[in-house]
């Protein structure tokens, strides 16, 4: 049986081992600074847990092997620039922007983007790292350093922020979770919630905009989308050519989950459409000490990421699922005490979802 090897070996490329296992898949993540070479055949195949790495021996040889999926897909998706232009090519909303080229002045992106415009690294920024905030009224100036590696981005009055998991097989199958809805502090993802009722009405749209995406990139595995919604609509923040934070919650919550699609897609096994179990809740652990206290809360799944815990580091995530939304909120309860702050507010904020 081939090998699936995974170019990237974080957390993401251990839950797709993971999702494999009973599939009988054998998936194997390669840690991009692996000084030795692997050893694969010509019938492997080769996916990525990240969208952008530095050449090193381990990455050129994976990323040589002729079945390395959504080669192109990447370097497109991992540039900002690219990523945006994409989006204006195939007329799916997003947040107006513009290049911060050699010579663009902050004058002239308040002058075409407000007066508060978010200035984001093209390549490399995560968990919100890589932005920087121009505010016409305080004088802020485009950094230094920032001219043509950064994009320019108008601000967005947003309701709340969702995303969109999907899968795309290589006949072209779409297959997609509902929504999520999804808190950001800081620009780091904290908790999301899924399904909800009150979000089926932007289900269709999403599936349109993701579906679109995926079909015109011609895209195998899993894709996320992060969407602001606006009113009655959504426009893409930003997508992710891989599995997602906003999806853990699939491992609990669906009868497949976002980890199982991507392996299912990329190996080439059947897919099917994934049944959603209950009401989910995620909870990611940010700059938290493992507490084996959390295990003693009924429907709570931890998974520990086993890294070193740093203040604003993700260590791992908690899933909660459960059809019965009174015993998911006592779940809930029974959680809460055992975090510090600003938890308070996230599990406020989650127990306002559920409502
Ligand atoms: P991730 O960890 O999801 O990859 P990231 O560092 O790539 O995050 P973005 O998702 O682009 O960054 O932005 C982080 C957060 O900043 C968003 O989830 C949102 O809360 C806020 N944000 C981003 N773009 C805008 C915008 N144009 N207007 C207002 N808020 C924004
Ligand atoms: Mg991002
Ligand atoms: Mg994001």
């Amino acid at each position: 049986m081939s090998k699936v090897w995974v170019l990237g070996a974080g957390q993401l490329g251990a839950m797709l081992r993971h999702a494999a296992m009973p599939l009988g898949v054998d998936v194997e993540p390669v840690d991009i600074e692996q000084p030795f070479a692997v050893e694969m055949s010509p019938n492997d195949v080769v996916t990525a847990e990240r969208e952008q790495w530095p050449e090193t021996g381990a990455t050129v040889q994976l990323a040589n092997h002729p079945h390395f999926l959504n080669r192109e897909v990447f370097p497109r998706l991992a540039d900002r620039f690219t990523q945006k232009q994409l989006l204006d090519e195939l007329q799916i909303a997003t947040a107006p922007w513009q290049l911060v080229g050699q010579d663009t002045q902050a004058a002239t992106l308040y002058e075409r983007l407000g007066d508060t415009v978010l200035l984001k690294r093209r390549t490399g920024g995560y968990d919100g790292r890589g932005q920087f905030w121009l505010k016409q009224a305080e004088g802020t100036k485009v950094p230094e350093g920032w001219h043509n590696e950064a994009i320019a981005e108008k601000k967005i009055p947003f309701d709340e922020e969702v995303s969109l998991v999907g899968a795309r097989d290589a006949e072209g199958n779409l297959y997609f979770y509902p929504l999520a809805l999804n808190l950001h502090v800081n620009g780091i993802l904290m908790a999301s919630v899924a399904p909800l009722a009150r979000l089926e009405a932007l289900q269709s749209e999403a599936e349109q905009m993701l579906g679109k995406l995926l079909d015109s990139l011609d895209y195998v595995g899993v894709m996320a989308m992060e969407c602001f919604r606006v009113g009655d609509h959504l426009m893409v923040n930003e997508l992710a050519p891989r599995v997602h934070n906003s999806g853990h919650w699939t491992q609990a919550g669906a009868s497949i989950s976002q980890f199982e699609y991507h392996v299912r897609a990329v190996a080439g096994l059947p897919m099917a459409p994934a049944i959603v179990k209950g009401q989910s809740v995620m909870i990611n652990l940010i700059g938290v000490e493992k507490q084996d206290a959390w295990l003693s809360v009924p429907s709570a799944e931890l998974y520990w990421y086993g890294k070193e815990v740093r203040v604003g580091r993700k260590v791992g995530h908690i899933n909660l699922t459960n059809s019965d939304l009174p015993a998911l909120q006592q779940s809930l309860q029974a959680l809460q005490p055992m975090f510090p702050v600003p938890y308070p507010q996230v599990f406020e904020w989650v127990e306002n979802a559920l409502n």
